[in-house]
């Protein structure tokens, strides 16, 4: 019997380890980026293609390394950070293991170039699967770059394992956000398939948060300050009604490390409590500086989580700071009788030009006629247009939803003679466009609830749930928009200026030929500001920031599949932004074009969410229940 135990090589064990540190290409950015930061470097560039899957290069301008050590850098294990294991309790730089570039260089072609300031030339290194293939003396800047090429060129089943390039985008993105916000006084520049994504030179903390959350941003920070023995922190907590649906802007950093903590995040709802709307969370930006002895960073390479020793005094140091903080910034509500608040100018306020009133003309109205017959003269000129505006709905003026409702009634009435299941009881009577509109003479539909329409059906009862129908009927009329590339807009009297983020500009430039086949007008598309002109009929000028935020929070969330089409999305986003909500009051007139449009759909039967839109109860049903 001959043992059976060997000791793996090398190669194989790299690869091994590299499973565990190298996920996704987002991975090697961060490993990358703080082996420069550990280096000195006070300038870094991250350069990537095809979101990291064809390149991930870092460039620095740290100390660089001897041609031994450059050598070395590659083996596992290797390591000039740590000597000993009481080393581990000091730590003051990122990498410990010695672990990244062995991993790397193990699933990957990397090229190496480094020099350190006082050498001539600076040596060069290609190493491919673990294997050298060259290394020579070259002409290079001080400091070092890694550049890899082709991650996991020897395991298939990971690269095909590697998500859409947006999405692998948006790993990398967050990686640099969090390395970029630990370390302000490191100029960092970001491109990615040539195209530069951030460029921020050496500044402050505030800089730096706002320049990568953009410039509304300044305005919703809250500094927090305090200092004590066991806990330093600085920082900035967002102002409460600036509070987000996501968890996109919450940011721990523990001796300059990002870091993920339920425990302290519930610090800061803590603090927050009573403030925060439902489902909103508390954006901050929060450095942490404690004793390094006093926390424990070794659990997993790629872990942002960390122990403390003393947690509980952390969190109750940290939940009383932020608390302090938003009642200085007279963020919670203090009741304070001494002051009448209506006496004193917001501050912000003071230098700002009076608004120009606006003056609202309705039109339509007609002194000289009576009620009854101006919404039949109306109708004539609208009744042909009203399927193109049923995006109206919700901000239609209720003098004309007589008009709209004329232009369905015929369809719907020859959609009744082959549709025997879901067609009306009552015909539709033509007096009633002449009768006064508030005496309801034929009533087919009730709101129950405010929030489900209820109407009679020959064959028994329809019970149709308002918010999805109405979501089903903008989607499908937005959807044509998009599709057919022919909207009406709207134009604004004064352009609407809004400003986003580096990232949700990004988002929108993605999105802007759609949005504009849906009838927004843009003027003007900046950095961080965009200027819309005009808007899709129907769409109130007060509903577009959240139309546009709601779309970015849905691009954000909803993971985009292989199927994913952004006018999909758009229209999908849009229709629920704009449709009628559970709880609004609807009159009969409205009642009725809302059933009657959600019939004229393709799909009447679902939401754009694939709900249930309506159900119906037939007389045998009914008959059933009383028996
Ligand atoms: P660790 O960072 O855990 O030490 P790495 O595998 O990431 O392990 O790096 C190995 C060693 O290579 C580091 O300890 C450091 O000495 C050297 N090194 C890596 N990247 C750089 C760089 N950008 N500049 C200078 N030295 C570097
Ligand atoms: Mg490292």
């Amino acid at each position: 019997m001959t043992d059976i135990i060997q000791l793996l090589p090398d190669h194989v064990a790299n690869q091994i380890a590299a499973g565990e540190v190298v996920q996704r290409p987002a991975s090697v950015v961060k490993e990358l980026l703080e082996n420069a930061i550990d280096a000195g470097a006070d300038d870094i560039k991250l350069i990537i293609k095809e979101a990291g899957k064809t390149l991930v290069q870092v460039i620095d301008n740290g100390k660089g390394m001897s041609v031994t050590d450059a050598r070395l850098s590659f083996e596992r294990h290797a390591t000039s950070k740590i000597k000993s294991a009481e080393d581990l309790f000091q730590l003051n730089t990122k990498g410990f293991r010695g672990e990244a570039l062995a991993s790397i260089a193990a699933i990957a072609h990397v090229e190496l170039k480094t020099k350190r300031p006082d050498d001539e030339l600076g040596t060069a290194i290609e190493i491919e699967g673990s294997v050298v293939k060259s290394q020579e003396v070259t002409v290079t800047p001080t400091g070092t770059s890694v550049a890899v090429k082709n991650l996991f060129f020897n395991i298939p089943a990971r690269r095909n394992f590697l998500k859409s390039d947006t999405v692998e985008l948006r790993h990398i993105t967050d990686e640099f956000h969090r390395v970029a916000l630990a370390h302000p006084s490191i100029a960092f520049a970001f491109y990615h398939n040539g195209s530069e994504l951030f460029n921020v030179p050496n500044e402050n903390y505030r800089q730096r948060v706002v320049h990568i959350f953009g410039n509304k941003t300044n305005e919703r920070l809250v500094p927090v300050e305090e200092d004590t023995e066991v806990l330093k922190i600085s920082g900035f907590v967002g102002k409460p009604e600036y509070s987000k649906k996501t968890r996109s802007e919450q940011f721990f950093f523990v001796n300059q490390r990002f870091i993920k903590s339920p425990y302290l995040n519930h610090a800061i709802s803590a603090a927050f409590e009573g403030l925060l709307k439902d489902g909103y969370h508390a954006s901050y930006f929060l450095n942490l500086t404690v004793d390094p002895k006093t926390i424990d960073i070794n659990i997993h390479p790629t872990k942002t989580e960390i122990k403390f020793d003393d947690e509980h005094t952390l969190y109750a140091i940290l939940r009383s700071a932020v608390k302090h903080s938003l009642g200085q910034f007279n963020i919670a509500p203090v009741l304070d009788f001494e002051q009448q608040s209506s006496f004193d100018t917001p501050y912000s306020y003071k230098d700002k030009a009076g608004k120009v009133p606006t003056i609202e003309v309705d039109r339509s109205f007609n002194p000289f006629a009576d009620e009854g017959s101006s919404s039949g003269s109306s109708s004539s000129s609208s009744s042909s247009k009203s399927a193109s505006t049923t995006t109206s709905f919700k901000s239609a003026p209720a003098a004309n939803w007589e008009s709209l409702y004329v232009g369905l009634e015929s369809k719907s009435n020859t959609k009744h003679d082959n549709d025997v299941e879901l067609s009306f009881e009552k015909e539709y009577k033509t007096e009633t466009i002449f009768s006064d509109a508030s005496v309801e003479t034929s009533k087919t539909t009730f709101q129950l609830q405010q929030k489900y329409i209820v109407s009679t059906l020959k064959s028994g009862m329809l019970i149709v749930d308002q918010n999805r129908a109405h979501q089903r009927v903008l989607y499908e009329s937005f959807l044509k928009h998009i599709t057919i590339k022919e909207a009406t807009s709207q134009q604004l009297l004064f352009p609407l200026q809004l400003s986003f983020t580096p990232n949700e500009m990004n988002i929108i430039s993605g999105l802007k030929e759609d949005l504009e086949h849906t009838g927004f007008v843009f003027s003007n598309v900046k950095e961080d500001t965009i200027t819309i002109t005009g808007v899709p009929v129907g769409v109130p000028e007060s509903e577009v920031s959240i139309i546009l935020e709601q779309l970015i929070s849905d691009v954000e969330n909803d993971v985009p599949d292989a199927s994913f089409s952004a006018a999909d999305l758009l229209a999908k986003s849009m229709a629920k932004s704009l449709a009628i909500k559970n709880g609004q009051t609807l009159n009969n007139t409205e009642q009725e074009h809302l059933v009657n449009s959600l019939f004229a759909c393709k799909e009447p039967n679902i939401s754009p969410a694939n709900r249930p839109t309506f159900i119906t109860m037939s007389t045998d049903d009914i008959e059933k229940k009383f028996m």
